[in-house]
């Protein structure tokens, strides 16, 4: 029986000054209020300094302070607001950063107790948490089990490519820690993902990822992650870059490693993403169908069915993942925490009119409006849809601006993938008819 903590961390009296309030607006009969956001509790503090980081510089551009909390305070309007705003039978909580884990396990106590209080009746409350590993002990690993926490666990692969870019503030490297998270997770029965990092070093070596992270690692389900990053990303907000100066795809300019390209040293290749999936693809097809879970697979898989997208880089339309930091201010993505594109703060407005408002609407939009004809012409549009906006960095054989900077290896991923994909979807197919 789960014990909750509530002696240890007592909570305090819901505050008595006035807290935003949300009045749902009527849904049409079957449908739900339902959104989804990272918790940036820390901001962008973290006890490692990855070279690819897109969060470390936050600090600089929010003017965060040093050692950022999300204040008690905070943390209650926070769970209050986002249970309000959610009609839906599951409401998930996923705490990112920085690094989570260096709040310490106080700070979760108080989250779990917190969803206690304001839970509504029959619904069900979820928590993920992504994380580098290095801090999880045997408390940890027994709190996420106690409370049925997903692991988002952080791993590039085998030690010499994972610690190419995987490092602490002093240098040294960490493959030794997530090795040994993984293990901790798994003693425990925690079930984790793994998420990996795919950057010029190890999209070259598809097989030794895939095998270290199934077989040495022990994960069932990966998610991979394309690393690119515009040389200004520290400075210059998505969709915010001069278009002029946007390369054509396919020239230098548009690759990692080049003396004038627009994106950083560590990006992956567009050429080398697409060949990664593509032998991923096939080892997990040939050996692991079915035992292993790769979110780009099924979600290519689900949308082949023509069912929903699974992930937000491959729908038609984003803007149900939002982004609140640790004092509270809400962005539209996660990958949009810019001033330019600061939506307002849970002190002032509820969680509720943020996520639902006409803004945030168009932001998701926006995925599909402003694709480039040469998209739209895709044969493989509706299992990718320009992938995601912040990736939209170069221009079109024609010219026209907007294409996505994976466009190539995403083209060659798609159509290596349609030579398995009936057969696929008609097993897929067979597992659900009910029997007759
Ligand atoms: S901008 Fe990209 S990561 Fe953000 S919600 Fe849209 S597709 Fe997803
Ligand atoms: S594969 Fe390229 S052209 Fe096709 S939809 Fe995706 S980004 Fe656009």
């Amino acid at each position: 029986m789960h014990t909750r903590p509530v002696t240890l961390y007592p909570l305090r009296q819901a505050a008595e000054a006035p807290q935003p309030a949300v009045q749902l607006a009527a849904q049409p009969q079957g449908m739900q209020h339902r959104f989804h956001a990272m918790v940036k509790p820390v901001g962008s503090s973290c006890n490692l300094d990855c070279t690819y980081c897109y969060y470390l510089h936050k600090e600089q551009l929010r003017e965060q302070p040093p050692q950022a909390r999300m204040t008690d305070d905070m943390l209650e309007q926070h769970i209050r607001q986002y249970i309000e705003a959610q009609t839906g039978e599951e409401v998930v909580f996923s705490w990112q950063g920085g690094e989570p884990t260096v709040l310490g396990l106080a700070f979760f106590h108080r989250v779990v107790a917190l969803q206690a209080r304001y839970r509504k009746p029959g619904q069900r409350v979820s928590n993920d948490l992504q994380t580098n590993g290095t801090l999880l002990d045997v408390q940890w690993a027994r709190f996420l089990k106690q409370h049925n926490f997903l692991v988002g666990l952080s791993c590039d692969g085998p030690q010499r490519l994972h610690d190419r870019y995987r490092l602490t503030k002093g240098g040294t490297p960490t493959h030794d820690k997530v090795v040994a998270a993984a293990r901790l997770l798994r003693q425990h029965a925690v079930p984790f993902n793994a998420l990996c990092v795919v950057n010029r070093e190890n999209a070259r070596h598809p097989f030794d990822v895939y095998r270290f992270l199934t077989r040495e690692l022990g994960a069932r389900r990966l998610q991979f992650i394309p690393c690119v990053e515009p040389k200004a990303f520290r400075t210059v907000a998505p969709q915010h870059w001069e278009p002029g100066l946007l390369p054509l795809a396919g020239t230098a300019q548009a690759r990692p490693g080049m003396p004038d390209s627009i994106v950083t040293d560590w990006s992956v290749d567009p050429d080398d993403w697409g060949h990664f999936l593509c032998k991923v693809w096939d080892d997990w097809y040939r050996r692991d169908y079915g035992k292993v879970h790769v979110d780009l697979f099924e979600t290519a898989v689900a949308q082949s069915m023509g069912l929903p997208a699974q992930r937000c880089v491959t729908a038609q339309f984003c803007g149900k993942s939002m982004a609140v930091e640790h004092n509270g201010d809400v962005y539209p993505c996660d990958h949009y925490v810019y001033p330019e594109y600061r939506v307002g703060n849970i002190g002032q407005t509820h969680w509720g009119d943020m996520a639902y408002s006409a803004r945030q609407q168009q932001f998701g939009f926006a995925k599909r409006d402003t694709l480039p004809d040469y998209c739209r012409q895709c044969p493989s549009l509706t299992l990718c849809w320009g992938e995601c906006p912040k990736n939209r960095l170069v221009r079109a054989p024609s010219g026209e601006p907007n294409l996505n900077y994976l466009c190539a290896g995403l083209k060659a991923f798609f159509s290596h993938i349609q030579r398995d994909m009936p057969n696929i979807v008609r097993q897929v197919a067979r597992r659900a008819r009910p029997p007759a």
